[in-house]
């Protein structure tokens, strides 16, 4: 499946917000959106010029898109979930994104980032429920337990979050650091999302 491994820091300045793509560095003084905030390239400063409209929905969607680490199509299907469901179509599409498993293990502290998180899943360190899953597009359900599987709890990166991982939890989720296990106490709701994203023109994009 094509990923982008060029430049995550260039994510950030090309959507002009914090897309927390790195780890610790996003939280420290060194992220590099807060030492050069300006679009990548020779020219980025010089090239600031006034948006048109379907540029300002397509920046926010790519936005959205890049900072949970979805593909284009996948991000398309998504969306379509979100209008099929009750609800307000943004709120619902941030939402599902949310529940997605690779994100659920990056809100729980178990991976630095959500790309470390996706690697975390993919090679089998993560139960749910008791069961191994290493699909990080699993939606997670209310109740569900998040787990570090047994068998990996002796790897040093896992061993040292049970000192703690340094992260906030969001309300929806709690955690359990003596057994690395996390659970979904509830569902997500838009207000428990801390990503600047206005999610309207996202719906405004797929609306054209
Ligand atoms: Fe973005 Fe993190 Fe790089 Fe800062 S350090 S620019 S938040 S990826």
């Amino acid at each position: 499946m094509a990923r982008y491994t060029g430049s995550v820091c260039r994510m950030c300045r090309r959507e002009g917000a914090k897309l927390f793509l790195k780890g610790d560095k996003c939280y420290s003084q060194k992220c590099t959106f807060n030492v050069r905030p300006t679009p990548p390239g020779q020219h980025g400063q010089a090239r600031q010029r006034k948006m048109s409209e379907y540029g300002i929905q397509l920046r926010e969607k790519q936005k959205c898109r890049r900072a949970y680490g979805v593909l284009e199509v996948q991000f398309a299907h998504y969306y379509e979930k979100a209008a099929n469901m009750r609800g307000v179509t943004g709120e619902n599409l941030l939402c599902l994104l949310e529940r997605r498993l690779d994100n659920v293990v990056y809100r729980l502290g178990f991976g630095a980032s959500r790309a470390q998180a996706r690697q975390i899943v993919l090679h089998g360190h993560i139960t749910v429920n008791g069961k191994r899953v290493n699909v990080p597009s699993f939606s997670v359900k209310e109740g569900d337990k998040i787990a570090i599987h047994e068998a990996s709890h002796d790897i040093e990166h896992f061993k040292a979050l049970r000192e703690g991982t340094g992260r906030t939890l969001p309300q929806w989720l709690t955690m359990d650091a003596e057994n690395l296990t996390g659970t979904v106490s509830t569902l997500p709701r838009r207000e428990d999302i801390d990503l600047t994203i206005n999610e309207q023109l996202i719906v405004e994009y797929y609306s054209r």
